[in-house]
């Protein structure tokens, strides 16, 4: 198992990120690639050693893809658009070691399960509603498979969302319905190395998401805001707000350890509003790298704190992935 030479991931998402960080850091890198986005990954020969052009992205899991993986000594990284492609069912079907918590992507997928768990943790969370009577405030709607912000809307009462619902052809037996957050959204990026038992703040950004975060151009009213995420903008931190990320980020790590053994590894994301009391309220976690950190290639205010080098996650990922090798440590930071 300690042969692991070859970093690999989809290509998509943060992909470009993590080929560089692996050719940082000295090892082979691989990408598994449609063939209509082809056009965009061969224009970055030089961080990529082999591209498998896949018809489908279940294709993943066919014996030729998974023979070519093996043969190359692989370690698969996920990223946001990992799961979602490759389909829950086909997780524990890849044979080659995947980096990070496999568990822990089944919890990602599920809305409930993922609430509880940062419930449990104790950090501060929206209000869930079960009970269309029991809404008394603003409130975000989000369906199952719903990704990225798409497809969500706001609805200030009951009445009012049965009514988008009915004329969105919505099932609201599939929905969550959590209360609506107003504030300044912030998305922190941490990485937990199982290696040197650390957690550590990477990042920080705030999504540009399409059409909330235009609407200052029209007037208000006109048009019900969409939330599909577009980019990413960097944003620091007021310092003494901290002191809460990182508690946060302890207790996530702390409630993995305990509810989702051997609990997070590497990359993960707290997705949450700051309100104007300056109390951060947590909405989602990632539990793997999110394209946010695709804006700090050459590493983040905070990265150089703990590296007197660029530090991107993609590289920190490799990084932790060498760590493991020279300590003869895998098993800590596989599943
Ligand atoms: P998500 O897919 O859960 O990451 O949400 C997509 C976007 O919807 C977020 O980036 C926020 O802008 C918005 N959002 C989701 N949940 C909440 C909430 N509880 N309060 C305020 N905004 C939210």
């Amino acid at each position: 198992m300690s042969e692991i030479k070859t970093i690999v991931t989809i290509a998509s998402h943060s992909a470009l990120q993590i080929m560089k960080g692996a050719k940082q850091e000295g090892f082979r890198t691989a990408l598994i690639c449609l063939e209509n986005r082809i056009n965009v990954y061969t224009r970055f020969k030089h961080l990529i050693d082999n591209i498998f052009i896949i018809k489908e992205y279940s294709d993943i899991i066919r014996n030729e893809t998974q023979k070519i993986l093996l043969d190359l000594d692989a370690i698969i990284i996920p990223h946001g658009s990992f799961v979602e492609y490759i389909g829950i069912e086909n997780l524990y079907k890849i044979e080659s070691p995947i980096f990070g918590n496999r568990k822990l992507m089944e919890w990602e997928y599920d809305q409930w399960k993922k609430y509880e768990l940062l419930k449990s943790a104790g950090i501060s969370v929206p209000q869930v509603y079960n009970k269309l009577n029991d809404i008394d405030r603003l409130v975000i709607v989000k369906l199952p498979g719903a990704k990225g912000g798409r497809g969500y809307f706001l609805a200030m009462s009951k009445d009012e969302l049965i009514m988008k619902a009915e004329k969105l052809n919505i099932d609201l037996s599939q929905a969550f319905i959590q209360e609506y957050i107003i504030g300044t959204p912030m998305y922190f990026h941490y990485f937990y190395s199982p290696i040197y038992d650390r957690l550590e703040l990477l990042g920080s950004d705030i999504r540009y998401e399409s059409d909330v975060d235009g609407l200052r151009r029209i007037p208000y009213n006109i048009v019900e805001p969409t939330f599909t995420v577009v980019g990413n903008i960097p944003v620091v931190l007021r310092e003494s707000l901290l002191t809460q990320v990182f508690d946060y980020g302890e207790k996530f790590v702390k409630i993995t350890k305990t509810k989702v053994p051997p609990g997070v590894i590497g990359p993960f994301c707290l997705e949450a509003v700051c309100r104007n009391d300056l109390k951060i309220v947590v909405f989602e976690f990632s539990g793997r790298i999110v394209a946010g950190t695709n804006l700090y290639i050459q590493g983040s205010p905070y990265s150089w704190l703990y590296f007197d080098e660029p530090m991107s996650m993609g590289r920190r990922i490799a990084r932790e992935i060498k760590l493991a090798i020279e300590n003869d440590a895998l098993d800590k930071i596989i599943s």
